[in-house]
């Protein structure tokens, strides 16, 4: 046997961490890391948030799982707060954006079904599209490098080039049951559609008679600054995946839809053993407590300009490492002149954890409790990290 006992799907960085607090990582030998990845987006309340920790303790010593056999009060509480706050009349909570995603086409297609078009099947989705791991996500992703050697791409999925909103015209047919996209690419390298094109796909929609699914996976839970992004434009989607960010760091997703989509989703035709399980959802409805409190959205707000403000002087100062900044709230992304993972490498060499992604462009997405301190302090090692990269180029030129 080589390596170790996992499987060798993941290039992990030879760091291992023992606990952390806020935006910061303690790892096992002592140092401390300000992390700005947290955990892909995930970890949305920093470590240790204290109203967190309670809420999973609290609910730990009471009860873990109980399977969907049975009323979850929590499950209902979270659902009711989650529709009160988006567009949505109807949730189904399960365990990962992927599972999120799947749940997502399928009640896409059983709205199709049961409206009397069992042949509308196909979803139309974007290069560039990030949409999770299973055999459905992959072929909804239709990147080549996740479908290679899994057999036949599943069907129904079409792409278009990333924001061509004619081509996603062009291709709607009698099988199209829906049109699916991040209102930001995340694993894409932070790519926003613009509002009018988000206007349009909204009208192609309704005029066709499909469902438009936005997969706020990474963008949802206040990490652009509203609560979900399609908040920022003002066009809804009919149903969304949400993922990463609701759980603060435990396992948790959910399929939100208007009472209309989530029609053909009856009584035994989708399930789910762990979703929704009671620990799950008392950490959900703690992390709702914070995010959706007064004035902390516009905290997050104000803490993004002072970030990407800060990223903006950086880039005029090294312009031969860094092309442009992007991103909404604290959802921001370097682009990348040299490559992302040399900058990222020279961002840990300072202890500043980031998360490369596609299109040669790093993501930062700190916590959304991270505070002006840390991100003076993130600056400040950017600023090294760029420094040591512009001078590493700067000398292998001559
Ligand atoms: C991370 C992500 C997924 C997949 O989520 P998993 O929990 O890893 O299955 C799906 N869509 C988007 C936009 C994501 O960022």
């Amino acid at each position: 046997m080589s390596g170790s006992a996992l499987f060798d799907t993941f290039a992990r960085a030879p760091l291992s961490f023992d606990r952390g607090e806020g935006s910061w990582l303690v790892a096992n030998d002592g140092q401390r890391y300000l992390d700005f990845g947290a955990g892909i987006a995930v970890n949305s309340l920093g470590y240790s948030h204290p109203h967190l920790v309670a809420a999973l303790t609290e609910q730990g010593a009471k009860l873990w799982h109980l399977s969907n056999l049975y009323e979850i009060p929590g499950q209902t509480r979270l659902a009711e707060r989650l529709v009160a706050s988006t567009f949505a009349d109807k949730v189904f909570f399960t365990n990962s954006g992927a599972e999120a995603v799947e749940g997502a086409i399928k009640t896409a297609r059983r709205y199709q079904y049961v409206n009397g078009h069992p042949e509308r099947f196909r979803t139309i989705t974007f290069e560039g599209a990030f949409h999770g791991r299973t055999l459905a996500a992959i072929a909804a992703g239709g990147q080549a490098k996740y479908l290679e050697g899994f057999g036949p791409k599943a069907d129904g999925f079409d792409q278009v080039p990333f924001d061509d909103i004619d081509a996603a015209e062009k291709l709607i047919g009698p099988e199209t049951a829906a049109i699916m996209l991040e209102p930001i690419q995340g694993e894409g390298g932070i790519r926003a559609f613009p509002t009018q094109s988000l206007r349009r796909l909204r009208e192609l929609c309704d005029k066709h008679g499909l469902l438009l699914i936005f997969d706020e996976v990474q963008t949802g839970v206040g990490r652009t600054g509203k609560f979900f992004a399609y908040d920022w434009s003002g066009v809804a989607p009919d149903i969304m995946a949400v993922a990463k960010g609701i759980g603060g760091g435990f396992p948790m997703a959910a399929v939100l839809a208007t009472e209309a989509a989530a029609k053909g989703m009856t009584t035994g035709i989708h399930g789910t053993t762990f979703g929704g399980n009671p620990l799950a959802m008392a950490v959900g409805n703690a992390v709702l407590d914070v995010v959706l409190a007064d004035g902390f959205l516009d905290e997050v707000n104000r803490k993004a300009l002072l970030l990407k403000q800060g990223l903006a002087s950086i880039a005029d100062e090294f312009p031969g490492v860094i092309a442009e900044i992007r991103g909404q709230g604290l959802l921001l992304g370097i682009k990348c002149k040299v490559p992302n993972t040399t900058l990222n490498a020279a961002l840990r060499q300072e202890k500043l954890l980031a998360v490369p992604a596609g299109d040669n462009v790093i993501r930062l997405l700190p916590a959304l409790t991270v505070t002006d301190a840390d991100i003076r302090e993130a600056l400040d090692r950017i600023r090294a990290g760029a420094a040591a990269v512009s001078a590493s180029f700067a000398a292998a030129a001559n």
